[in-house]
C-alpha cells in the first residue's frame, strides 16, 4: 500500500512538472508569435509607404540640417532650388526609411534597417545575421523572425526580402536587378521582454504539486489504515486477538502439505470452555468475553515453538497446531493449557465440576506413515474432546481410532 502511495505520488511529480514544462514553452511560443505578428506588421507598413514614395518617383522635401542631400543618389533634378531659403531634395524608399527607422527608434526602439548583399549606400552594408538572412531569401525563404542576445538583451530579429518592383528599377536596374529579383531585405529589431513569468508558472504548479501530494498522502495513509484494519480483521479474531477461524484453515492446509512433504508427525488439539453457557448466565455476556479473552492469552502464552498455531474456532472453542509433534508431545501441551487455564482462577459458581473456569481438550496427530485427510484429524480431535466432555470435563482426551 504504502509502495503504492509512493508510486502514484511519483506519477503526479511528473504529471505536474510535464505540465509545468509544456506552460511554459506554450506560454514562450506564443510570446514569439506575438513578436514576429508584431514585427511582420511593422515590415507590412514600412513596405507600404516605400510603395507608395517609388510611385511617386520618390518625393521632395526640404533641405535641413538633418537632412541634407542624398549623395548616392545620382539622378536629374535631385535638388530644386526654390528660393534663397528653400531648396527640396529628392527623397527615395530607401533614404525614408532610415528617416522612418531613426524616428521609430527614438520613440518605440524599433528600428529598421535596409539592407541588401550589393548596398550601393556602404552603411546599408548587412549585419552578420542579416547576411546570413539575405542569403537564404536568395534560396527561397521569404522571412526570418528570431529571438537574439544583443549586448546581453534579448532582441526580437525579424528580416523578410525585398523584390525589385517596376518602380525600383530607374535606381536599381543598373546594378543588374530586374522586376522580381530578390533585392535585399528590410530587417526590423526591438527589444523582447518575456512576459511568460517563470515564477508565476512555477509557483501555481508548486502548489498543484504540493496540494496534490499533500492530498494523495493524507488520503494514502487513511487507506492504508483502514487496509490494515481490515486485513487484521480478516485475520485475527476482534474479541480475543489471536487468529481467527479462517487463518486456521489457511494454516491447516500449510502444516498438513508440509508434514507429509517433509515427514513429520503433525498434532491438532482442539479446546472448548466447559459451562461457558452457564457462566454466560451467572456473570453475563460482558463478563463472558473477558474470560474467552483471558483464556485465549493463556493459550497462546502456553504454546512455545515458533511453529505452533493456536485460533478461535467457534464461540468458547480453540483450536491448536502442533507441526513436527507426536501424541505424547501433544498431550503434554494439551495438559499445560489445561492446568494452566485452571490456574487463572476465573470462579465459576455455576461449573458443574470446579469452581472455576476450565477447559476440555481432545487430541489427534496424523503419524508420519498415516494417509488421513486434515479434515479427518480435526473429526479426531473433535471426536477425543467429546470423550473429554463426557468423562466429566476438565480433562485431556486422545483420540484412539
Ligand atoms: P460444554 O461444557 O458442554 O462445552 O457446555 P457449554 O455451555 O460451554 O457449551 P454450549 O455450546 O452449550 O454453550 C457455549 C456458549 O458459549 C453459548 C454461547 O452463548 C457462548 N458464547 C459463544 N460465543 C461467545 C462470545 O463471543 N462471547 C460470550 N460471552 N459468549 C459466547
Ligand atoms: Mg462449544
Ligand atoms: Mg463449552
Amino acid at each position: 500500500m504504502r509502495k503504492n502511495i509512493v508510486i502514484i505520488c511519483l506519477i503526479w511529480t511528473a504529471i505536474t512538472s510535464g505540465s509545468f514544462f509544456l506552460n511554459y514553452k506554450n506560454a514562450l511560443n506564443e510570446e514569439r508569435l506575438l513578436s514576429l505578428q508584431t514585427a511582420r506588421s511593422f515590415f507590412q507598413q514600412i513596405v507600404l509607404f516605400r510603395s507608395w514614395n517609388a510611385i511617386h518617383g520618390g518625393v521632395y522635401v526640404p533641405v535641413t540640417t538633418d537632412t541634407q542631400p542624398n549623395p548616392y543618389m545620382q539622378i536629374p533634378l535631385r535638388d530644386i532650388k526654390v528660393n534663397r531659403n528653400l531648396t527640396l531634395t529628392k527623397i527615395n524608399p530607401a533614404f525614408m526609411t532610415r528617416q522612418v527607422s531613426e524616428l521609430a527608434m527614438k520613440k518605440d526602439g524599433v528600428k529598421f534597417r535596409i539592407t541588401s548583399l550589393l548596398p550601393i549606400r556602404p552603411e546599408n552594408k548587412p549585419t552578420p545575421i542579416e547576411e546570413t538572412a539575405l542569403k537564404e531569401f536568395e534560396t527561397g525563404v521569404m522571412e526570418k523572425g528570431e529571438i537574439i542576445n544583443e549586448n546581453s538583451r534579448q532582441i526580437f530579429f525579424y528580416m523578410a526580402s525585398l523584390k525589385t518592383e517596376k518602380s525600383c528599377l530607374p535606381c536599381h536596374a543598373k546594378q543588374g536587378y530586374r522586376e522580381g529579383d530578390v533585392r535585399g531585405g528590410i530587417s526590423v529589431t526591438f527589444p523582447y521582454t518575456s512576459q511568460s513569468h517563470i515564477s508565476a508558472t512555477a509557483s501555481v504548479h508548486l502548489f498543484m504539486l504540493f496540494a496534490g501530494l499533500f492530498g494523495l498522502i493524507y488520503s494514502g495513509l487513511k487507506l492504508s489504515k483502514a487496509y490494515d484494519v481490515i486485513k487484521r480483521q480478516a485475520v485475527f479474531d476482534a474479541l480475543t486477538g489471536i487468529p481467527n477461524r479462517h487463518s486456521f484453515s489457511e494454516r491447516i492446509f500449510t502444516e498438513y502439505k508440509r508434514s507429509l512433504r517433509d515427514n513429520y508427525p503433525l498434532s491438532v488439539i482442539m479446546g472448548d470452555i466447559d459451562n461457558f453457557k452457564l457462566y454466560n448466565d451467572t456473570y453475563g455476556h460482558a463478563g463472558g468475553d473477558e474470560c474467552l479473552k483471558s483464556v485465549a492469552k493463556i493459550i497462546e502464552a502456553t504454546l512455545k515453538r515458533p511453529g505452533d498455531f493456536c485460533a478461535r474456532y467457534g464461540g468458547e472453542e480453540f483450536i491448536i497446531i502442533l507441526p513436527a509433534t507426536d501424541n505424547e508431545g501433544a498431550g503434554l501441551v494439551a495438559e499445560n493449557i489445561r492446568k494452566n487455564v485452571f490456574s487463572l482462577n476465573i470462579p465459576h459458581e455455576k461449573s458443574t465440576h470446579e469452581k472455576f473456569v476450565t477447559i476440555s481438550l481432545g487430541i489427534a496427530t496424523k503419524n508420519n506413515d498415516s494417509t488421513m485427510t486434515s479434515e479427518e484429524l480435526l473429526k479426531m480431535a473433535d471426536d477425543a474432546l467429546y470423550i473429554a466432555k463426557e468423562k466429566g470435563r476438565n480433562r485431556v482426551e486422545v483420540f484412539n481410532g
